[in-house]
């Protein structure tokens, strides 16, 4: 028996399953999650994962089946295509804002430190916590911030 479910419920599921890396966001809001389809009683689900080789998307995976299954789901089927390549040229102007309120600077050619919006900013690192990310100081506020780099 296939559990009747909207393809806006499944939305919403994928809305509420933070990024494994900046969980201020959700899978959804970055642009991962592409396309979910009803076919022959099947869900397909596909994400893109933000980089090639992210090890993030065995995780996130695992959350969208946990998901799935919690609600009693489990006639779907989660594909993965790195065609077209993500880019942050997927995030809407919105999910910036979220990020820049975490205190990462969203991506663009001109960071800005998140706390106090200044230009005056050094790299300290190009590789911070993840490859996503690079590690920046602010020489105004002197606190230390990511950067979500642009791809
Ligand atoms: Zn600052």
């Amino acid at each position: 028996m296939v559990k009747a479910v909207s393809k806006d419920f499944i939305w919403e599921l994928l809305e509420k399953i933070p990024d494994p890396e900046i969980p201020a966001v959700s899978i959804v809001d970055l642009g991962i999650t592409r396309e979910v389809i009803f076919k022959d009683d099947q869900i397909h689900i596909t994400i893109t994962p933000t980089y090639s080789g992210c090890p993030a998307i065995s995780f996130m995976k695992k959350e969208i089946v946990r998901s799935l299954e919690q609600n009693g789901i489990n006639n779907y089927q989660i594909h993965t295509t790195l065609s077209p390549p993500w880019t942050t040229d997927w995030m809407s102007d919105e999910v910036k804002a979220k990020l820049s309120d975490a205190g990462i600077a969203p991506p663009g050619k001109l960071v800005h430190c998140p706390q106090c919006d200044t230009k005056n900013v050094e790299v300290i690192s190009e590789f911070g916590s993840t490859a996503c990310k690079a590690l920046y100081k602010c020489n105004d506020c002197q606190e230390p911030f990511h950067h979500f780099k642009q791809f």
